[in-house]
């Protein structure tokens, strides 16, 4: 499209945007078991506020903008409180961690830090990770960018880390160990004591993969769900993402990366000062950096509270198992492994579903699941706002397995995130 020569009036560009996403899915109305994690209409209007109070602020400078220094330093904080952080305090340590913009930069960093510490401490010039099939794709992005090379190990029956497999796979270039809490694909929980251990005994960093857990599992815990430790409580874990961006319902470019110490903090961190322009100091990947997510993941913090999270993760479970019911009263389905948080992912075992026809005719009733595998399933990430609507989400998955009546789709492809 070319620039318009004139300037074109507020009310018919904000007409197009609209218009433009006529065809969008409807996360409001819990249509989209993914992407979007969203509360109720009520919140949503809470958070607008405190992002546009700081939808112009620069975190490249906190100099400029000290309510972005403090509202960074009161998230990590709440973040390392929930996630074990007494336990690091119990033992003369103090955690430290920065926001960033995702889950993909807090991986990003956290793999640069084992490199960078591991070359330090250990001289070691060809560096490799090793970590299961069910991690995020994000480990192997950070590979790619920071030069690391990449062992993929198969995971176990249950879909959980093989930690004997993962064991063998370590070498004297190790410089890292994943494990997720929960893992994305089947939304599991990892044996984290078991790799964590394996970490500890070699001096290796073991990075714990909270992205999707972090303001998950605590509250699970507190609701009295009996779940694998996964944090600081685990000796061995150097490291912890958390996004806010997802179950702390921020508005996207928010998460944390937390080091058991600050000296693993500093590994990451980027000063240069040979530029006529000063001296360039940052935390992360970005330099400019937005304060509308910090101050929107301050305020939810505020607004949920610790009795408001309980409620919002119980609501997300219940979703959780009420899809993981209804799918397996449906004939030639069920769901694969034993999913602990919110998420599940379903399937055919005995292939006379195709599941991926499933999601074809769900796509078409405006459902968003992402098609993944091996083996093919529906990836189900399971929110509050869907407890309204995912009975009739069951229903139609049941009509769709009912009007395929076998019949298949060509199209075999995967799709977890596109561009
Ligand atoms: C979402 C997710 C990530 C990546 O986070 P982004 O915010 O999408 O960059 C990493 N790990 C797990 C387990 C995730 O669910």
């Amino acid at each position: 499209m070319p620039l318009p020569a004139h300037g074109r009036p507020v009310e018919d560009v904000l007409r197009d945007l609209d218009a433009l996403a006529a065809d969008d899915k409807d996360f409001r109305g819990g249509r989209t078991f993914g992407l979007v994690f969203h509360v109720d209409a009520q919140f949503e209007r809470a958070i607008h506020a405190a992002h546009d109070r700081f939808l112009w602020h620069n975190a490249l400078s906190v100099d400029a903008f000290p309510s972005l220094r403090q509202m960074q330093a009161d998230v990590v904080d709440i973040a390392t409180s929930l996630m074990g952080g007494e336990a690091v305090v119990a033992a003369g340590g103090e955690a430290a961690g920065f926001m960033t913009s995702g889950g993909t930069e807090s991986i990003l960093l956290a793999v640069e830090g084992a490199k960078v510490r591991a070359r330090r401490d250990r001289g070691i010039e060809r560096p490799n990770i090793v970590l299961p099939t069910s991690a995020h794709a994000a480990f192997d992005k950070a590979c790619s960018y920071f030069s690391l090379e990449s062992r993929r190990v198969a995971v176990r029956d249950d879909w959980r880390a093989d930690v004997d497999a993962m064991a063998n796979a370590v070498d004297d270039d190790t410089v890292l160990l994943v494990g997720s809490a929960p893992q994305y694909p089947q939304g599991v929980v990892d044996p984290i004591p078991a790799i964590a251990a394996i970490a500890a005994e070699r001096g290796i960093s073991c990075h714990s993969d909270a992205c999707m857990g972090g303001f998950v599992l605590p509250f699970l815990e507190r609701l009295g769900a009996t779940i694998p430790p996964w944090d600081f409580r685990v000796e061995g874990v150097t490291s912890i993402s958390a996004d806010l961006h997802k179950y702390a319902y921020v508005p996207k470019g928010a998460s944390v990366l937390i080091h058991r110490s600050k000296a693993l903090r500093r590994d990451h961190t980027f000063l240069f000062d040979g530029w006529l322009g000063g001296v360039y100091g940052s935390s992360g990947i970005l330099g400019t950096k937005p304060g509308g997510p910090i101050a929107a993941a301050w305020a939810s913090l505020q607004l949920l509270g610790a009795d408001g999270f309980a409620t919002q993760v119980g609501r997300a479970v219940e979703v959780r198992e009420r899809l993981v019911a209804g799918v397996r009263g449906v004939p030639g389905l069920d769901v694969v492994g034993e999913p602990e948080a919110t998420m599940a992912a379903i399937y055919s075992p005995d292939a006379s579903v195709d599941v991926f026809a499933v999601h074809d005719l769900l796509s078409g009733r405006g459902w968003h699941l992402d098609r993944q595998g091996p083996p093919d399933s529906l990836h189900a990430t399971c929110t509050p706002v869907q407890v309204d609507v995912v009975d009739d989400l069951v229903a139609d998955i049941a009509d769709a397995v009912t009007h395929l009546s076998g019949a298949r789709t060509e199209d075999r492809s995967t799709r977890y995130s596109s561009f």
